[in-house]
């Protein structure tokens, strides 16, 4: 009995010394070592620059960091091959940390501060390169701190692809993947340092197709029908119909086919169509009448049209409970400062801006705490936020004053300004984390605050239906 109890406490020891107690402070030192190796993950994705569900190096790579740290990883979530889930842990609470990597098409361009493409097809413009990377050092940071401090729960990284316009995360909640989730961590990209209540406006994609008939423009156009005046015609009707709609609507569209020569009726043409609002309800409505306004051209026209669902996104749900928390810990961790050759590169940025130079005090500061946004963009990241309590940041990783989608925040993405920013973001996220693992009170607090929030008759409808993944909407 003796010698049991001496062997146990041996052991005991022995583990001690293995996994030494960790401070959170200890556990954000260590990512702060960990810094030049998250930069390089994240210029390696910058450099795949892989678009919308097809990310594969970019989600391979991730996937590789995170088994190398003890992660299992399940791979091809939701019937869409670059998505992943990896896991660590067991039992109760599970925190999920959201992580993306897709590049957007014909952003090409290189890490300097005057517009010159890197001749791919496409560019980290959003910045998702320093999203998938900061997350995955996030998860890896709350494993450590679980690991040293014997801590029980599960901490995920969700992989989710395709974000612009994919709407990845939908098909990964449609499926369940976030059932058993009890809070979403995410944080996103930006030109200053926010943790206030986000909003994002619920959006419905599709692409109309025209068929007419081909013909000879010239010699015989009585036997032709254009596919094109078909997309011409509806395209004149939805303009008029902005007159008509709330007017915080937004509906955009690009003609993705319209015919090849002038001299031949084209029989094929497409329009690519987005409509958003800040209620999805709004946003069914309009993509209701959009659909017949198409009806409507195609039987004027002479043609027939057809449309495929491509996105579809609810607004976003913010959780004021989870917010404070993510907002502290970003006034903890702090801001970014420049070196005297980052501050050099940002003045350019700044000027092609139309700025005199660049406002580096943005970048060093945190800005105020708000309770309320305004929405501009949408988010996958919406559905998400209706069924786990879900709450984000957004870090300096741009020089201050640069739009997402910009040639500027590519460039600045592929420079040590932006893997700056980035470590920003794995800390704060790390920290919140953390808190929530400490004090189970927040779970609860937060998941009421949700309940509450969604209204009790709330019922989960994907806007894009039950159609599967659109995984070549970009090739
Ligand atoms: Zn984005």
């Amino acid at each position: 009995m003796k010698k049991l109890l001496f062997s146990l406490a041996f052991t005991g020891l022995f583990a001690y010394v293995g996994h030494a107690q960790k401070s959170p402070q200890d556990i954000i030192k260590n990512l702060e070592k960990k810094s030049e190796a998250y930069g390089t993950i994240a210029q390696n994705i910058w450099e795949f620059a892989e678009m919308g569900y097809l990310e594969e190096n970019s989600s391979a790579l991730l996937q590789k960091t995170l088994s190398d740290e003890g992660f299992s990883i399940t791979k091809g979530v939701a019937g869409i091959p670059t998505a992943f889930i990896a896991e660590y842990g067991n039992g109760g609470p599970v925190i999920a940390i959201l992580g993306e990597y897709d590049a957007l098409p014909g952003l090409s361009q290189q890490a300097v501060a005057e517009k010159l493409s890197a001749g791919k097809a496409a560019g980290h413009a959003c910045g998702h390169h320093l999203f998938g990377t900061a997350s995955t050092a996030a998860a890896i940071a709350v494993k450590d701190w679980m690991q040293a401090n014997n801590i029980n729960g599960t901490i995920r990284f969700y992989g989710c692809p395709a974000e612009e316009g994919g709407s990845g995360k939908v098909y990964m909640v449609r499926e369940g993947l976030f059932n058993d989730v009890d809070v979403a961590l995410h944080w996103h990209p930006s030109s200053e340092n926010e943790a206030s209540a986000g909003a994002a406006l619920a959006n419905k994609s599709a692409k109309f197709r025209f068929h007419g008939v081909s013909a000879h423009a010239a010699g015989a156009p009585e036997k032709g029908r254009s596919a094109l005046d078909g997309v011409e015609a509806m395209n004149m009707m939805v303009n008029m119909m902005r007159e008509h709609i709330p007017s915080e609507a937004r509906i955009h569209y690009v003609i993705t086919q319209g015919g090849k020569a002038p001299n031949v009726v084209p029989d094929f043409a497409e329009v690519y169509y987005y409509a958003r609002h800040g209620q999805r309800d709004v946003v069914i409505d309009i993509f209701d009448r959009i659909v017949k306004a198409a009806e409507g051209a195609a039987l004027g026209t002479g043609t027939t049209m057809d449309f495929e669902m491509i996105g579809g996104t609810h607004e976003l749900l913010p959780n004021l409970t989870l917010q404070k928390l993510m907002y502290d810990n970003l006034v903890k961790v702090g801001g970014v400062t420049y070196t005297p050759e980052e501050k050099a590169f940002a003045d350019k940025i700044a000027i092609s801006l139309g700025y005199e130079k660049a406002n580096l005090e943005v970048a060093k500061n945190i800005e105020p705490y708000k309770t309320e946004a305004k929405a501009y963009g949408s988010t996958d990241v919406g559905d998400v936020s209706y069924t786990v309590p879900t709450v984000g940041l957004g870090t300096a990783t741009w020089v201050p004053g640069t739009p997402a989608h910009s040639w500027q925040a590519v460039a600045a993405g592929g420079t040590s300004l932006s893997k700056k920013g980035m470590m920003v973001a794995a800390k704060t996220l790390t920290l919140t984390a953390i808190d929530i693992l400490k004090n189970k009170d927040i779970v609860v607090k937060a998941q009421q605050e949700l309940i509450d929030r969604r209204g009790k008759d709330f019922k989960y409808i994907p806007l894009l239906g039950d159609r599967a993944p659109a995984l070549d909407y970009r090739k």
